[in-house]
């Protein structure tokens, strides 16, 4: 029955003048996709003849190309001066609209999909569970509290807990509310006080039992460590992915050679922080990544330069600079540690989605994928600065906005 309900659903072909299909390094030039159900089901050439009922859409002059995925963000934190300060004064019905809002404020943007590391009281499963063509939101994926130590970092997202028995009865919890990913700060933070971002929170067997517990439900791991220590340990461990991986030290910044090769070869997913709005907030940069900006990006080379599986998230809703769409800001952080501009797509588009568990349905424009779609004004491969001129996003085939003042031109064929 559902099947037939899918398939009586017209078919909408968006037509353009190129495509980024998200793994390629050049573009499809006056392309033709095929979407029905919220999925794509076909990529064609210009020559293509279509059902006579099917909606056209014209889209003469722009490039489509996958909505882009942000595996880092927190859409609890409102992207203030005192995000913890606010939290902190509001109620979870309030906090809930707040959420709902930050989503649709990265969607608009074209921020199709999201990870979100770390929310308050499992709000932002609610969050994900509650899509309806009517209020478009990104498909979220979530981890609830992130697990962390009595006064440890984000202590008042509710997550904290010590000793063996608390670890792994706070990944059952998570595996029961229905998680996608357990989230652990390993070290401490930069939004804490009295939390120092380059000491270890849990130690190397904490960490490991978190791992084992997780991975026994079949949810990834990943794991906030700023320090080395804590780097090493989650790496050990076994953590799926490491959140900001900034290899501080009390001081500076000291990545070992030795561990640099290790991420490589192991494949973990290493998240980094990238995207600033510009203007007046631009510079403000907590002072441990401020003071030790030169051996962030020096470390950031290097690891670039290793091979490691490097994923752009924006830790969104932590700062002023940080709004809830400001992952779009991404490219240019990541061209200062040599990345260019078809790698840097390739990284916020279909290799982000695979971070996030989602690289069979996401981040790509291909037969099967969901038809999440933005339509950009320019080559991105050129001009990266083209993500942010986005004039209209899909998300799951439903038109969620063309920006004002921009006409689709839809018509029979
Ligand atoms: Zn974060």
């Amino acid at each position: 029955m559902a099947l037939l309900t899918l398939n009586a659903r017209p078919l909408t072909v968006l037509r353009a003048a190129a495509l980024f299909d998200g793994v390629s390094s050049s573009l499809i030039t006056e392309p033709s996709v095929v979407i029905a159900g919220g999925r794509v089901v076909a990529v064609h050439g210009p020559a293509e003849s279509f059902p006579a009922d099917a909606v056209m859409v014209g889209l003469p002059g722009l490039t489509l190309m996958p909505g882009l995925v942000d595996p880092h963000l927190h859409l609890c934190f409102d992207a203030s001066d005192d995000p913890v300060g606010h939290l902190a004064g509001i109620d979870d019905n309030e906090l809930r609209q707040r959420m709902a809002d930050a989503a649709r404020r990265a969607l608009r943007a074209g921020v199709t999909t999201v990870r979100d590391l770390g929310d308050r009281g499992y709000l932002a499963l609610d969050l994900r569970d509650r899509a309806s063509d009517a209020d478009p939101l990104p498909t979220i994926v979530a981890a609830g509290p992130p697990i962390t130590t009595p006064g440890g970092h984000c202590h008042f997202l509710g997550g904290a807990v010590s000793g063996i028995r608390g670890v792994r009865a706070a990944v059952r919890e998570r595996a029961e509310r229905g998680v996608d990913v357990i989230k652990v700060m390993a070290s401490g933070g930069n939004l804490t006080p009295g939390s120092l971002p380059h000491e270890p929170q849990f130690g190397a067997e904490a960490l490991r039992l978190i791992v084992d517990e997780a991975h026994r439900h079949g949810l990834p791991v990943t794991a906030h460590a700023h320090g080395a220590q804590s780097i090493v340990d989650a790496v050990t461990a076994g953590a799926d992915g490491i959140e900001h991986a900034t290899f501080m030290t009390a001081d500076g910044v000291d990545a070992p050679e030795s561990v640099i090769r290790a991420i490589a070869e192991r494949r973990t997913a290493m998240g980094w922080t990238v995207g600033r709005e510009p203007g007046a907030h631009a510079t403000l940069a907590p002072a441990a990544i401020a003071s030790r900006m030169a051996g962030l990006i020096a470390t950031r080379r290097r690891l670039y330069q290793s091979g490691a599986l490097l994923v752009p998230g924006s830790d969104a809703g932590v700062s002023p600079a940080k709004p809830h769409d400001v992952l779009r800001f991404a490219p240019e952080d990541l061209a200062v540690a040599g990345m260019g501009p078809a790698e840097a797509l390739w990284a916020m588009t279909s290799r982000a989605a695979q971070a996030c568990g989602l690289g069979h349905r996401k981040g790509r424009i291909a037969a099967g994928f969901d038809a999440d779609i933005l339509a950009i004004d320019g080559d991105p491969l050129q001009d990266v600065a083209a993500i942010r001129r986005v004039r209209a996003v899909y998300a799951g085939g439903v038109l969620v906005t063309p920006v004002p003042g921009f006409q689709l031109r839809i018509s029979a064929q």
